[in-house]
């Protein structure tokens, strides 16, 4: 790989959203350059759920017999249903649909699912390069490519176009975006993820736990199979400042609690705890199209600021991006006015669901009572039940 160089497009970052993006446009025919800090495969902390609509989007990708070899494998946990606990105590149970196209959801711990579609990218034509990004290149207010860290060296890499799929922390967007449009705290939140080796899983459902020291947030309980399964709890970042808590305590108490204890084999025996961060979709007015560069994925802030969810999302952006980029490539116009429509289209593809999930994180937080009356009602009603709980 030369440094001198100008490829078509450099994604920097391959998680989901930048290896989806990167296979993509390799598989249009584009020279791609993928770049991330680590070699895969690798762990990111997360709580692993992948909703059926992002299989299948993977499926369009062509991944689906690698995704289908990946289950054999043992190593994606196929789902069939969720629980929702309210802070009463109240349980609301659900089944999940099938995708469009019958594609199951999956417990996918993203050291295998983060390797599947890095390796997919890779069979599409992208080239891989282990880099870590350092800033974006700009000439005359366009950007130009990369300057990233590669084999000890900095060098600058040049791309028609590059698109930032670095996550939460993206240099990339931090680089490029007016300053006073970064997302605040109410627009954030924090997460601690663990692996948990002793639990008397639920076979194939996924828990939610809601109770009023962690609202706006709640706890998870994701199950892998063989009493092992991803335990974690998040809130949203203003309130965790101002309560000053303690995630990791905070999660030691939830396994303290009784419903929980009872099911612990050897007393809660956990691995690989890590905290991250979450940047929610809901703020508006984000900027994600610049002259000569795309931001896809948590780069961009896609997450649902209800369920925390952002793989599905991250995906969405990336078809979208692909398609806009090459479009862009294609008429040799990288510039902001020619891919502004990406922004359009991220906004038609995932404003409402944003929108109306914030509301929903508002809302429970200040009347929690609600919660516990919403599933108590919802039990009542399986179909209620099983349309609110799936669209979470
Ligand atoms: C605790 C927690 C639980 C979550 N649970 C879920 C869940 O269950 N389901 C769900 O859908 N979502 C969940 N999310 C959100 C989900 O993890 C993200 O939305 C998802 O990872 C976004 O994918 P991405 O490819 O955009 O970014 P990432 O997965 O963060 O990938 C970014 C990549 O960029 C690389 N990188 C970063 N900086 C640089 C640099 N400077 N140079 C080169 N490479 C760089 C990183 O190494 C990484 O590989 C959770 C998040 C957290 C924190």
């Amino acid at each position: 790989m030369s440094s001198v160089t100008e490829r078509d497009v450099i994604v920097v970052g391959a998680g989901p959203s930048g290896s989806a993006t990167a296979a993509f446009l390799a598989q249009k025919g584009h020279d791609v350059l993928l770049l991330d800090r680590h070699q895969f495969p690798r762990d990111k902390t997360c709580g692993d759920a992948v909703p059926a609509g992002a299989v299948e989007l993977l499926w369009r990708l062509g991944m689906r017999d690698r995704i289908e070899k990946s289950v054999a494998r043992g190593e994606l946990y196929p789902l069939e249903g969720m629980m929702l606990v309210s802070p009463r105590g109240h349980e609301l149970h659900a089944k999940f649909n099938h995708g469009a196209h019958g594609a199951d959801s999956y417990v996918a711990p993203r050291i295998y699912f983060d390797a599947l579609i890095q390796a997919h990218a890779v069979a599409s034509g992208a080239e891989f390069c282990q880099a870590q990004a350092k800033e974006p290149l700009v000439e005359n207010g366009r950007v130009v490519g990369v300057r990233a860290q590669a084999n000890g060296s900095v060098k600058e890499m040049h791309a028609k176009l590059v698109i930032g799929a670095d996550g939460v922390t993206s240099v990339i967007a931090r680089n490029l975006r007016p300053k006073n449009t970064q997302h605040l705290d109410s627009h954030r939140a924090v997460a601690l993820r663990a692996y948990i080796e002793d639990i008397e899983e639920i076979p194939k459902e996924v828990e939610f736990y809601l109770y009023k020291d962690i609202l706006p947030g709640y706890a998870w309980i994701f199950p892998i199979g063989q009493n092992r399964a991803n335990i974690g709890l998040g809130m949203r970042l203003d309130f965790f400042r101002k309560k000053k808590y303690n995630l990791e305590k905070m999660l030691r108490d939830f396994l303290e609690m009784p419903v929980i204890k009872k099911r612990l084999l050897r007393g809660g025996q956990l691995r690989d705890m890590a905290t991250w961060q979450l940047n929610f979709g809901s703020q508006q007015h984000m900027q994600h199209v610049f002259d000569g560069a795309l931001l896809v994925g948590d780069a961009a802030g896609f997450i649902n600021p209800l369920t925390g969810g952002g793989i599905h999302n991250g995906l969405v952006s990336a078809e979208l991006a692909a398609q806009v980029a090459d479009d862009a490539l294609k008429t040799n116009n990288v510039s902001r006015a020619q891919m502004q429509v990406y922004e359009s289209l991220c906004h038609e593809h995932m404003w409402t669901s944003m929108r109306n999930s914030f509301w929903m994180q508002r809302t429970f937080m200040r009347f929690p009572i609600l919660v516990d009356f919403l599933v108590k009602r919802m039990k009542e009603n399986s179909a209620l039940a099983q349309t609110f709980l799936t669209k979470l």
